[in-house]
């Protein structure tokens, strides 16, 4: 099967640039396309690479569409290499046969202001329906945000969840610390990637040893990672961003094989991209965890802006 394929380039500024490892990200830029069938079905996908979290970059996605001549077999977009995963996510999901509605609903968790303004940011998100929260950790000084965290713990419903982000900015002594106060309120979710990706095997051990779950985020970025994960022993959660993650075949041979925990996030995709990647999420999130997809508020405009057509 060869399809006509249709592609344009789009930015879309944050509101307010968002800090990255990488210093600060003021304009989300990916690719829109489409696949043709001869009879005019057609298929729409997305490319929208974070080169800083794992995936390629923009300019290698935009070589690879570049190297088709305005036509792409179905064999071309099954062997995509693994070193572009968010063309393989793009370019599947796009498969005209592929494109299934959504078959369960899904709730958002909310992400929480870091620092003490969270605990005045909780209540109006409650009110709005949000039962999981989000708060990044490790941006502070370890005991001035515990203190914050045992009076956030302590405000939160009962039937609430919070979910603790370190973005791998902890040690072994401050993990250990957070997971003591943790297990010992018993009312976190799951702590997300307290170290480094270099430190999986204590992260290992760490989920071993506490009864607070964790989850990995930076290590897991593709599939590739997972695998590797896996296959060194992680139990544990896998943050799964769908767009960067690489074939969505394969992602979900990966997680009905391994009956994986996962937590689905988004990266930042526009509705076409989230479109496919919900559709994952409410095929594989085994465990029902809410979904990290309520990101619109930190972009500027709602419209998509398509740059140029290629
Ligand atoms: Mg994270």
């Amino acid at each position: 099967m060869l399809y006509k394929l249709e592609l344009s380039l789009y930015q879309r500024p944050f509101k307010t640039p968002l800090k990255t490892a990488y210093g600060m990200w003021k304009i989300r830029e990916g690719i829109l396309l489409k696949l043709i069938e001869e009879n005019g079905n057609f298929g729409e996908g997305e490319i929208a690479p974070i080169s800083w979290f794992g995936s390629e970059t923009l300019d290698d996605a935009l070589n690879f569409c570049k190297s088709f001549s305005g036509f792409i077999s179905k064999k071309d977009i099954l062997t995509i290499p693994n070193n572009l995963p968010a063309c393989q996510f793009g370019f599947e999901s796009a498969l005209p046969s592929t494109n299934k509605p959504l078959n369960k609903p899904l709730k958002n968790s909310a992400l929480l202001p870091t620092g003490i303004s969270a605990l005045s940011a909780w209540k109006p998100l409650w009110e709005k329906n949000y039962s999981t929260f989000k708060w990044k950790i490790g941006v502070a000084e370890t005991n001035e945000e515990l203190k914050i965290f045992e009076q956030l713990i302590e405000q939160l419903p009962t039937n609430a969840k919070l979910r603790l982000d370190a973005n791998a900015s902890l040690n072994w002594e401050t993990t250990n610390q957070w997971l003591q106060v943790c297990d010992a309120w018993g009312k976190v979710e799951f702590l997300e990637q307290p170290l480094p990706i270099t430190q999986l095997e204590a992260m290992v051990k760490l989920s071993q040893q506490y009864s607070t779950a964790l989850a990995l985020d930076e290590s897991v970025a593709t599939l590739n990672q997972m695998q590797a994960c896996y296959q060194q022993g992680w139990r544990g959660i896998y943050v799964i961003k769908p767009a960067i993650a690489g074939s969505p075949t394969k992602l979900r041979q990966f997680c009905q094989t391994y009956k994986i925990d996962a937590v689905f996030s988004s990266s930042f995709e526009t509705s076409v991209g989230r479109k496919a990647a919900l559709n994952l999420a409410s095929e594989l999130s085994l465990k029902n965890r809410d979904v990290g997809f309520g990101v619109d508020h930190w972009f500027a405009e709602t419209e998509v802006k398509l740059i140029k057509n290629l």
